[in-house]
């Protein structure tokens, strides 16, 4: 899949669309998510144009990478959720569920968030 420069998070990224920002920097733009599914629920998105984490691991720098590791752990201390723990998620394709094609990282936390998945499977 490539990347359409017209999707919602890269309208954020050049600030076409307000954001209820978090933390910014080289790497890292976060706000907090539109539709909250726990009392925390901040997205981590790349400055860089990849479309999924399988995009991006698979194209993204060394230096990329490390930046966004990075910024995911600086945001959700900054947050404080590192005391008592938080989840990441990532959606990928149509399988994972992904509705929005630049990557991101879901930040949840703010209380126990239950188990990973419905067993239901
Ligand atoms: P996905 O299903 O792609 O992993 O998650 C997309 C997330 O983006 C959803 O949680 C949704 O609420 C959020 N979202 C969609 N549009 C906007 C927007 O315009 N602004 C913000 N802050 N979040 C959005």
């Amino acid at each position: 899949m490539s990347y359409d420069p017209e999707n919602i998070f890269a309208k954020i990224l050049r600030g076409e669309i307000p954001c209820n920002k978090v933390y910014e920097d080289d790497y890292v733009l976060s706000f907090h998510d539109i539709a909250p599914q726990a009392p925390v629920h901040v997205l981590v998105i790349p400055k860089g144009a990849y479309v999924s984490m399988d995009d991006f691991t698979a194209k993204a720098s060394p230096e990329e990478i490390t930046g966004f590791m990075r910024g995911v752990g600086h945001v959700a201390r900054e947050l404080g959720l590192a005391e008592n723990g938080y989840r990441t998620l990532a959606n990928i394709g149509e399988h994972g569920h992904q509705e929005v094609p630049h990557l991101h990282i879901h930040i949840l936390g703010g209380k126990h968030l239950g188990p990973m998945l419905d067993k239901n499977f």
